[in-house]
């Protein structure tokens, strides 16, 4: 059995699990309690951040929106600000699981758990989003490294995530409809830097899709995003999906997310 504490610091709940290798920060608990019911896991002390304030949405010179790692889902798809200045975050978080988990899971314990199929990933990849911990500010490209895997270090707690405005940019994701997890998901956004696509439930970690990328800044069209082939062969399959069948949700749901934007 995990011993529980509430932290009352951000610096206490670092070093709490920093000290002690199987020590887990513990956010909403809808990945992490899961898996410890089901024996995946098994912490020896549950560190609870719900104390730390970490809970705030906010807008910096009409150009930078931040969210902290304690914010709902429900409450990122609720906030006018992200409605307003990044509404494919917005669409995103709206379709997360169910109400109980838009309740109580948070950004920052879904991207620190990096689960291939999680919404949130394709999502700062695609916004070009910056993670903030209490020692440093990690590129969302830089971010998600593989299954599970995340380039935090032990202990490292995620404090908030900065996104760039983006007006212009959508969300599509095919459910896998018994957990309602992205089989496929992808995140477009255009800005005047040029056209990013995140991809998530494809691969074992969400990635940038290149040459969608490619395809829509050279023309801005579903066609254009349609007429792209994604190699399956770095694909997953499973038995919700071949990755032959991934790879050609890939550019469908990319074309759609365009024509919505436009
Ligand atoms: C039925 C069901 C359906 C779901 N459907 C979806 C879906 O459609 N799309 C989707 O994306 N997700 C889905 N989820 C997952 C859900 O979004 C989780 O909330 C999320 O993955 C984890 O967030 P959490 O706040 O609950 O984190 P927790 O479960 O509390 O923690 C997860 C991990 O992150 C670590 N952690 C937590 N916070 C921090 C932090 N600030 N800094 C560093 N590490 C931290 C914890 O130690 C733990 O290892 C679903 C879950 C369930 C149970």
């Amino acid at each position: 059995m995990a011993d529980y504490l509430r932290a009352t610091s951000t610096e206490q709940a670092g070093q709490l699990v920093a000290a002690d290798a199987d020590a887990r920060f513990l956010a909403g608990g809808q990945s992490l309690l899961p898996s410890m019911r089901l024996g995946l896991s098994a912490p020896t002390q549950l560190v609870d951040l719900q104390d730390l304030r970490l809970d705030r949405i906010w807008v910096e010179n009409e150009a930078t929106v931040h969210i902290g790692a304690m914010c709902r889902h429900e409450q990122v798809a609720a906030s006018r600000d992200v409605q307003g200045l990044l509404p494919g975050l917005a669409m995103l978080a709206a379709q997360i699981g169910d109400r109980q988990v838009r309740r109580m899971g948070t950004i920052g314990g879904s991207i620190a758990n990096a689960d291939p199929a999680a919404c949130y990933p394709a999502g700062l990849l695609g916004l070009g989003a910056t993670v903030h911990t209490k020692r440093r500010a990690i590129a969302a490209d830089d971010f998600f490294v593989g299954i599970y895997t995340t380039a935090l270090d032990p202990g490292e707690l995620i404090e908030r995530v900065s996104f760039p405005i983006a007006r212009l940019s959508s969300w599509q994701k095919f459910k896998q409809p018994a957990s309602r997890f992205s089989l496929v998901g992808v995140f477009v956004n255009r800005d005047s830097q040029g056209v990013r696509v995140g991809v998530t439930g494809a691969a074992p970690c969400a990635f940038r899709a290149h040459a969608l990328e490619a395809a829509l800044a050279a023309d801005w069209s579903p066609a254009a995003a349609r007429a792209v082939k994604i190699d399956a062969s770095m694909l997953m399959s499973d038995l919700h999906g071949s990755a032959e069948y991934r790879a050609a949700l890939i550019p469908e749901l990319c074309a759609r997310a365009v024509a919505a934007i436009q």
